[in-house]
């Protein structure tokens, strides 16, 4: 039994789940780390809790201080739980294209939020710079900075990779996800070659990003466009330096939503988007390493975070999605 006298030990050590679907489709074995499962519901607990401490150990934040991040969400659900956890306050700035779910589960942990339009990463209002600015401004406050922190990645290094590499025994041929800061695509790539450098770790890239470019053919550059929240990346952070990329690929909305339903329907599994495109991603470099092979892949958050998005009709039918028999009637 896991018993823990310290809510922060709750960050981690998350389940490994065999998807029978997406293995049978493609002949080998898909394993996937239920990051769902975090207090926070996402990934980012794990970056959150690493980037906090890591200021700590350094002297930078003082007892009673405040964390500022630009997130797309997630990472800001993570930097608050672990900040009430250790006495701290955190002010949230999010572009406002994000669920509404986010938005509230923020404002209903004692987040400060400020949302902000989208706007490209070259515009001084982007949600990056603006929580840069905040943290100047503010008084004992650091800057979280999840892009360009590795503290990030490191969660990823000690935590995620050699957790993956014990469930798995150790019988493991790749690993692949989709990249929002590169934090979990570096960190787990760099932790999994310090075991064995024969694993493959491939890009899974939403359209609209520009990494796929960038690992196959040297250029940042991008096409098409993407409704998942939390990955999209146009730029190489410090997270994403020296990534390991073996190979990558482009995975549309729709195959990522396929996945989605198709998690939900036969396995149980209520997930956002980026989950369904790393998964979209796992069946593919499985096909290419042949049958058999073992390959993980990350879930990185909870459905219940897009009950008003990717659960909800009239929304994909705005974006002109499909919309599933499930959500059809009534
Ligand atoms: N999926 C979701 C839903 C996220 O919020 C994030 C983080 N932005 C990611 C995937 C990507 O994780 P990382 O930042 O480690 O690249």
């Amino acid at each position: 039994m896991h018993v823990t006298s310290n809510s922060l030990a709750l960050i981690g050590n998350t389940p490994l789940v065999r998807l029978n679907g997406p293995s049978a489709e493609s002949g080998g074995e898909i394993w996937a780390k239920c990051e769902f499962a975090n207090p926070g519901a996402s990934v980012k607990d794990r970056a959150a809790l690493f980037i906090v401490e890591d200021a700590e150990q350094k002297g930078l934040i003082k007892p009673g201080g405040t964390i500022v991040e630009g997130t797309a969400g997630n990472t800001g659900i993570g930097l608050a739980l672990v900040a009430n956890a250790k006495g701290y306050r955190t002010i949230i700035v999010m572009p406002e294209t994000q669920s509404r779910e986010k938005m509230d589960t923020l404002r209903a942990l004692g987040a400060e939020l400020v949302l902000v339009p989208a706007a490209p990463y070259s515009n001084p209002g982007h949600f990056v710079h603006t929580s840069r600015r905040i943290a100047e401004e503010t008084e004992n406050a650091i800057w979280a900075n999840q892009f360009d922190n590795v503290a990030n990645r490191r969660a990823h290094i000690a935590g995620t990779a050699s957790e993956i590499w014990d469930q798995m025994d150790g019988r493991i041929d790749g690993f692949t996800c989709a990249v929002g800061t590169g934090g979990t695509l570096a960190g787990v790539g760099l932790g999994l070659k310090e075991k064995d450098e024969r694993i493959k770790i491939a890009l899974s890239d939403p359209h609209g990003a520009a990494l796929y470019e960038y690992y196959a053919h040297g250029e940042l550059k991008s096409e098409g466009s993407s409704v998942a929240e939390g990955i999209g990346q146009g730029r190489i952070t410090a997270n994403l330096e020296g990534a390991p990329v073996d190979t990558q690929y482009r995975i549309s909305d729709e195959e990522g939503l396929e996945w989605v339903r198709r998690l939900l329907d036969e396995e149980g599994l209520c997930l956002g988007l980026s989950s369904g495109i790393n998964v979209a991603g796992a069946v593919r470099l499985a096909r290419e390493l042949g049958p058999g092979s073992r390959v993980a892949t990350i879930l990185c958050d909870t459905g219940f975070r897009y009950l008003s998005t990717l659960y909800n009709r009239e929304w994909l039918r705005m974006k002109g999605l499909p919309v599933p028999d499930s959500l059809a009637g009534g």
